[in-house]
Parts: C-alpha cells; structure tokens; sequence
C-alpha cells in the first residue's frame, strides 16, 4: 500500500510541527503509547 501522507497531511487538523505530521500510522501508534490520542480524535 503507497503511503498517502501528502494527502493526509492537507486533512491533519493538528497544529504541533512534529516529524509524524502526515504520518498517521505512527501518529497513532505514537500517542498510543504515550495513553493519549492524536489532536483529529481530541474534542476540537
Ligand atoms: S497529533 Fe501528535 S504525533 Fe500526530 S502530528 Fe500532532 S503532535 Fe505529531
């Protein structure tokens, strides 16, 4: 599967500058492990 971070990066909604921006899949994996959730899935 092509990665589609481009993409995903016109839709991210976070305003943080981190090297993940884009990335979902380890945006996710990320904030899993750190017991929080990506800013698309917080209360905006
Ligand atoms: S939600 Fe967190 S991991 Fe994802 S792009 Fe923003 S700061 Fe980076």
């Amino acid at each position: 599967m092509e990665c589609k971070r481009e993409e995903n990066v016109k839709n991210c909604t976070c305003k943080g500058e981190c090297e993940r921006k884009g990335k979902c899949c380890d945006c996710v994996l990320h904030h899993k492990q750190k017991g929080s959730l990506p800013h698309c899935l917080r209360k905006q």
